[in-house]
């Protein structure tokens, strides 16, 4: 006998993850090791260490070690939050009429807005308890930003944000949600770092992008004593923290024995689609079980359907460990998008290299299509999506209407990363019929292909 299935499926505060899952130690080829930048060769933990904190450089690093503890003062300060709620959506399948049954994880419902606290929280934690004054960072669209400010502000560590200039300036109330936390917010390029300066007077005018931000974080961090650079996703110390979403999202189904047939998630740099994902592909990678997996990116920013998967500067100052990962060239520049949350140039070597193996696919979706289904998502279940997360919704959609056509009762369960209140400029010109659907050509992607470093 199958129980009812609740709206909501809740996980009392004993069934939380009290671990992280480490996927990689799963994993039979694992990613490719990141190199120093300099000399291209495998970057030790002492190089690491100049930038980043001593644990999170032994978590970047650790391939063996399947779960990790999450420490008592993250566990408690999850509890605030977490769990966040995996949602049936009877009221989407009904208006969509299909037999596929849809569940979605909601990582919105915390003030930051987004999944991105659940790392930010880890990170400020083990900057703090290795003695340090601050850390620094970069945001885009500012949702990193101020998951870190709030976790900073809770741990008593200063936090300087380098904000990417055209968001600074479009999106005011999300750099003061950030000062509410007590956070620093410059807008990049800025003239206080050798790299900003000479990226002005390369560029003159430019509204900046995620490359120069994190170039700029970096530069800081590291000529500052007691700081350290902080990154929001693509690492895979980052994919780590957010496994919590996996692990809560799999606790929960199993409660009801329901077994999803398609996992869902949209991919900027691969954090959260890498953490809800990782404890089913940790079941394939070990035989135990098959699911069909699915990236969903933007079609102005298509770094797994139409990028190479090749060593690449993780910045554009070319000061950051090299990655192996599928990318589009670090000084790829996408084209206005409103998804800012996608528009990272490359992807999670983790997710690249099991990408790669064929454990995932991926899809991109165009920018009016993405907000059409949040429009229809917003409408029925009673949430405002945040475009990234609206990818997600798009490709959920498409496939419950699939089943429609076949009769099947697939089961989808998709990733809804976050809510959408500080992208009402994105809705306006989507209502207003101004939001265009920008795709790059091959010539294009060519250019910054050709100017990619030449490593094997
Ligand atoms: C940052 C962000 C994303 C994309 O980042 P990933 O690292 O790919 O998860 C998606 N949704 C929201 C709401 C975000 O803030």
């Amino acid at each position: 006998m199958s129980k009812e299935i609740p709206y909501k499926i809740y996980l009392e505060e004993n069934e939380l993850p009290k671990q992280w899952y480490n996927v990689r130690a799963d994993m039979k080829k694992k990613p490719a090791p990141l190199l120093n930048p300099a000399t291209c060769k495998p970057i030790t933990p002492e190089e690491l260490g100049h930038v980043f904190c001593d644990e999170l450089v032994k978590q970047e690093l650790d391939e063996t070690t399947p779960y990790i503890d999450i420490p008592e003062e993250i566990l408690s300060f999850y509890k605030m939050y977490r769990p966040s709620p995996l949602v049936r959506a009877y009221c989407l399948e009904k208006a969509l009429d299909t037999p596929a049954k849809i569940y979605y994880k909601f990582e919105g419902n915390n003030t930051s807005g987004s999944h991105k606290l659940n790392s930010a929280i880890a990170q400020a934690y083990y900057a703090k308890k290795q003695g340090l004054k601050g850390v620094t960072t970069e945001t885009g669209a500012g949702q990193w930003g101020t998951a870190l400010s709030m976790a900073c502000s809770y741990f008593g560590l200063d936090c300087k944000v380098y904000m990417v200039k055209v968001s600074y300036e479009q999106k005011p109330f999300r750099r003061e949600v950030m000062r509410v936390y007590g956070a620093s917010v410059t807008p990049s390029p800025s003239m206080d770092t050798e790299i900003g300066k000479k990226i002005n007077a390369e560029h003159p005018g430019t509204t900046g992008s995620l490359g120069c931000a994190i170039s700029e974080a970096v530069e800081v961090a590291v000529k500052n004593p007691g700081y350290r650079y902080v990154l929001g996703s693509v690492l895979n110390q980052v994919l780590l923290h957010q496994s919590v979403i996996g692990l809560e999202t799999k606790a929960a189904l199993d409660k009801y024995n329901i077994k999803p047939d398609v996992i869902i998630g949209c991919a900027g740099g691969g954090s959260n689609l890498g953490g809800l994902v990782s404890p089913f592909i940790g079941e394939m990678l070990r035989g135990e079980a098959d699911y069909e997996i699915i990236a969903v990116e933007p079609a102005s920013c298509p770094s797994f359907t139409r990028g190479v998967f090749a060593y690449d500067f993780a910045d554009t100052g070319m000061v950051c460990p090299l990655a192996k990962m599928y990318t589009l060239g670090s000084d790829f520049i996408p084209s206005a998008n409103h998804a800012g949350g996608l528009r990272y140039h490359g992807m999670s070597p983790v997710l690249s290299q099991l990408y790669a193996d064929g454990y995932m696919k991926a899809v991109s979706v165009e920018q009016t299509k993405v907000f059409e289904a949040a429009e229809q998502f917003a409408r029925v279940e009673g949430i405002l999506p945040a475009p990234e997360s609206s990818h997600a919704i798009r490709v959920a959609i498409d496939e419950a209407l699939k089943c429609k056509e076949t009769g099947e009762e697939k089961t989808i369960v998709f990733g809804l990363t976050g809510t959408g209140y500080f992208d009402m400029v994105a809705y306006e010109k989507f209502h207003d019929g101004k939001m265009d659907d920008y795709i790059p050509t091959d010539e294009e992607l060519e250019q910054f292909r050709a100017r990619l470093p030449k490593i094997d």
